[in-house]
């Protein structure tokens, strides 16, 4: 018998968050600590999830060109990046936003690393010093913080590039080539030798770290006997000081690795698919359920503003039409679905439009939002929605869409994560702020009703 059309699910929330990635997780959790009902749709994609494993909130070496006046393994200050990028990028975030918000990035790279159970991090003390990590292309990279078991620059100086048979796509002779290149051009004394680690699966190579990573978390025995094929792979090199692998790691290898092995084991910055992204993706979940708020897999589709006020946000596959008090829409861009371009360019929930360096995309020529050549600044990967000082999304003429709805992320327009070095210190920023901006509106509706 044919069981109908399912019935749509109506529901009131508190706080209605659309996106599980960094920036929506942040704002889950400060809205539910404050003791409001947070529902969270979201549908399962996202940037986060394929990040490397390394928290960039400035780098004010960005730009250099490793070489004679510039040491690739020297560290930078993300405070001063920050400042440098408000300063010479007056679209980004760091320059939209007040100083008094700006000054907030302390408290919200804290609240980053709570939200993030069960992860540990390594990060510099202040931000004033960034840590100087190393990446599975056998570049370095500066960075803020990285999960506790990926690659940086420390005191070791003998550092061995595991080649692991298992890991078919992953050249460890070109990494170590390249990183023993980038050394050349610094002033640290690093010297690295390729270790190569016999296969622990039956049949093809698995590929891909992160294929790799699923395989050994999922079966004990397998794990077992790749920790004793590194530990006999270092065996024959007894004075390694700094193990350096591909992205393989779930939850506890690095740590069981270390114990057997008494060398230092540590995880490339990754390549997406990421093994660490989808660790940082899953604590970011967890982060937020632990403080009340609900996760639920659905499409969003659409919403109804009525009278400067999101009413109604419907989503499906499960069919269900959420009434909010306050939305924050952190939707991501391109790889999460936030932003579209099918013919033009937009935003996908509430039709916003799309902005690059503040002048609306529609259904121009991309080549309009590129540079002439791949090295220049393209306005197209700094695209968004326009918001204004409170992270309220705007329309074409600036006029804000709703008083109850935030925006916070990478769906912001105006900044480039990949060449601004400050992808997750934007989300860090944006989700704390955009949630703090969505409860005064949740206070100031609860002191009229009293
Ligand atoms: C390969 C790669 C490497 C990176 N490396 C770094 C790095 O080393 N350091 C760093 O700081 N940053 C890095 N970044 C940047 C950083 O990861 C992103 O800027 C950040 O993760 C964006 O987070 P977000 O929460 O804004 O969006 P996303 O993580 O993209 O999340 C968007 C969310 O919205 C949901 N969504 C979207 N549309 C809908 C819809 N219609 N209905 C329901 N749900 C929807 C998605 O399911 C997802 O949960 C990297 C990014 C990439 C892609």
């Amino acid at each position: 018998m044919n069981a109908g059309p399912a019935r749509r699910q109506e529901r009131d929330v508190d706080a209605l968050v659309i996106g599980a990635g960094a920036a929506g997780c942040v704002a889950a959790r400060r809205l539910a600590l404050a003791g409001h009902e947070v529902l969270v749709l979201h549908n399962g994609t996202g940037a986060t999830r394929l990040s490397s494993g390394a928290f960039d909130v400035g780098d004010d070496l960005r730009d250099d060109v490793p070489g004679n006046s510039s040491d690739p393994l020297s560290p930078s200050s993300a405070r001063a990046g920050m400042l440098d990028v408000a300063t010479k990028r007056l679209r980004h975030p760091y320059a939209q936003l007040s100083a008094g918000a700006r000054a907030q990035m302390d408290d919200a790279i804290r609240f980053f690393f709570d939200a993030t159970p069960g992860l540990s991090w390594h990060r510099s003390l202040s931000l004033n010093e960034n840590l100087v990590a190393l990446t599975q292309l056998g570049t370095a990279k500066r960075t803020f913080a990285a999960l506790r078991h990926m690659a940086y620059v420390g005191d070791q100086q003998r550092c061995a590039v595991m080649d692991l048979r298992d890991c078919g796509g992953v050249n460890a002779g070109q990494i170590a080539a390249m990183l023993r290149h980038v050394t050349a051009l610094s002033a640290r004394e690093l010297s690295y030798v390729t270790v190569p680690v016999a296969r622990v699966f039956r049949g093809p190579a698995l590929g891909h770290p992160a294929h790799m990573a699923r395989a050994l978390d999922a079966d004990e025995s397998a794990q077992e006997r790749f920790v004793s094929e590194v530990e006999t792979a270092l065996a024959g090199h007894g004075d390694v000081e700094l193990a350096l692998f591909p992205a393989v790691f779930g939850p506890d290898l690095a740590d069981r690795l270390e114990e057997r092995t008494g060398v230092p084991c540590r995880a490339l910055m990754a390549l997406p698919p990421s093994a660490p992204g989808q660790l940082l993706v899953d604590a970011l979940h967890r982060g937020a359920k632990a403080c009340g708020a609900e996760l639920v897999r659905a499409q969003v589709s659409s919403a109804e503003v009525e009278d400067g006020r999101v009413t109604r946000v419907h989503a499906e596959a499960p069919g269900l039409t959420v009434r909010p008090q306050v939305v924050v829409l952190a939707t991501g861009r391109f790889l999460g679905g936030g932003l579209s371009r099918d013919q033009v360019g937009r935003e996908t929930v509430f039709g916003l439009p799309l902005l690059a360096e503040g002048q609306v995309v529609g259904d121009r020529f991309i080549g309009e939002f590129t540079g002439p050549v791949v090295d220049s600044e393209h306005e197209i990967f700094r695209a968004g929605i326009g918001y204004d000082a409170q992270l309220r999304p705007v329309g074409v003429r600036g006029a804000k869409v709703a008083h109850n709805l935030f925006a916070a992320g990478s769906v912001l327009e105006g900044y480039d994560p990949a060449r601004d070095a400050s992808g997750l210190g934007v989300c860090a920023l944006t989700g704390y702020l955009a949630a703090g901006f969505a409860l005064e509106v949740l206070d100031a509706a609860e002191d009229a009703a009293a």
